[in-house]
């Protein structure tokens, strides 16, 4: 009994002493539009703009020129299968004796075609990054970039957190 060790498993290394996720996980979490890495929140400043970085783990997310390519198609995708859906109950229904009024079709299947590229889109961005970094893992220098990006976030974050600790903001009647 007891769970084996795994001894042989380097595959990109979190540093810090994590393990890397499973791939099942690291598709998850871009589902949930969460960084495939390290699972953080907030990898998107609005919805149709990721970070250029990860804010927990510091993953650069755009990794060569043309990045985005795959995220595109997954976008597409993902976006148009409701169209495929909408197309098997216009075909089952014309089998089975036809439609009277095809217009609720048309207007269904514009709108799905314009909205679902939309909704899906920002986890077609993440489920992305996920299946790059599976299939590229980070190299030894990516992961001592996104670390010293994360430090540095943290020190530009609180400017006088280390030191004799005389200059502690926000006492009361020192506002600005
Ligand atoms: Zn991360």
């Amino acid at each position: 009994m007891g769970q084996p060790e795994s001894p042989a498993a380097p595959a990109a290394p979190l540093g810090g002493g994590r393990r890397a996720p499973t791939p099942r996980r690291m598709i998850g979490r871009g589902a949930l539009c969460r960084c495939p890495r390290c699972g953080a929140k907030g990898v998107f400043t609005s919805w149709f703009r990721l970070r250029p970085r990860c804010p927990g783990c510091g993953l650069l997310f755009v990794r060569e020129e043309g990045f985005w390519l795959g995220g595109y198609v997954i976008n597409m995708a993902a976006g148009e299968a409701g169209i495929l859906v909408l197309l098997a109950v216009l075909i089952g229904m014309l089998a089975n004796g036809g439609i009277s009024n095809p217009l609720p079709f048309v207007v269904i299947g514009i709108l799905l075609a314009t909205i679902g590229p939309v909704l899906t889109f920002p986890p077609s961005r993440t489920v992305w990054v996920a299946i790059y970094l599976l299939m590229q893992p980070l190299a030894e220098d990516e992961v001592v970039e996104a670390r010293a990006a994360v430090a540095l976030a943290a020190i530009e974050e609180q400017p006088v957190a280390t030191g004799s600790g005389s200059r502690w903001r926000g006492r009361a009647g020192r506002s600005r």
